[in-house]
């Protein structure tokens, strides 16, 4: 066993329903990952979306980690240097990194609307992906002239053409072409939330963290976030991606499983181990419902 004390991993769940068996999985990898290194694993409460966090979920999302035996050394409950570690109380961060990026000519302000969005841009190839974005925006106004970022989408001039590659830990070299895989995405919406692109790469960098555990759903984010990164010169940590667990059907579990919650599971009557082992057990046509 390596003890690596500059090790710094994070939990970061949205606290938008009941965490879920997929999520004790991946959260299960990260925090055996942190203890096999003797380093530091952070929980941070990706409450960034007003509309859709709510207290209740962000207390049950503790409890139902604390209840799976996952300890984290810094987090909303615990404190920590780096501290405060709720999204929604670290906007002063997402606001300068927001600066940066206007100062540098990074990010653009974009005015279309939901409807010019609709005919404009294409769809991703992958549902859960935000559109590609065809561009129309940049260069129509400029950027310093703007002194907040609300009131208009703010979105990241991708380099056209650049493919980002990068070794993922766990699903070895990954690569992505900017302008065709992803558009110039958003770092900061009309209505006033940072992106989670922006806030996830901000809380990184700040945070110090060292290696992202996280789902397989979020391998082509890590190439935008790459970009963000080198916008803001801050390090680069490893990436390990970990399989999404599916249902019957194929679809990856999702909060409206809940008979998958990690509620549901402990209500009854399985114990902590049984649930981890539930978890791990490998996935074969509608083996887990
Ligand atoms: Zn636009």
């Amino acid at each position: 066993m390596r003890n690596d004390s500059q090790y710094r991993g994070r939990l970061a769940p949205s606290p938008t329903g009941l965490l879920h068996l997929g999520h004790a999985r991946t959260f299960w990898i990260a925090a055996q990952r942190a203890k096999e290194r003797g380093g530091a694993l952070i929980l941070r409460n990706e409450d960034l979306d007003p509309q859709r966090s709510r207290a209740e979920f962000s207390r049950a999302m503790i409890e139902d980690l604390q209840w799976l035996g996952i300890r984290w050394t810094e987090g909303p409950d615990c404190g920590g240097k780096f501290g405060p570690y709720a999204q929604s109380e670290r906007r002063a961060h997402y606001l300068e990194v927001w600066r940066r990026l206007r100062d540098g000519g990074f990010i653009y302000p974009c005015t279309c609307s939901r409807k010019d969005l609709a005919q404009a841009a294409s769809a991703p190839n992958d549902a859960d992906d935000e559109p590609i974005y065809p561009g129309r925006c940049r260069g129509r106004m400029d950027a310093g002239a703007f002194s907040s970022p609300a009131g208009v989408n703010w979105r990241f001039r991708v380099p056209e053409g650049e493919r980002i590659g990068f070794s993922d830990l766990n699903m070895g070299p990954r690569s992505y072409v900017a302008g065709s895989d992803f558009g110039d995405f958003l770092v900061w919406r009309r209505d006033d939330v940072p992106s989670y692109q922006l806030a996830v790469v901000a809380d990184d960098g700040a945070m110090e963290i060292s290696e992202v555990v996280r789902g397989a759903d979020l391998l082509k984010s890590t190439a935008r976030q790459l970009l963000l990164l080198r916008a803001l010169a801050l390090p680069t940590p490893d990436y390990f991606h970990c399989e999404l667990l599916r249902d019957e059907k194929g679809m990856r579990l999702a909060k409206r499983h809940d008979a998958l919650s990690l509620r549901q599971l402990r209500e009854s009557g399985m114990s902590p181990e049984a649930v981890v082992e539930l978890a791990f057990r490998p996935i074969e046509g509608g083996e887990l419902l």
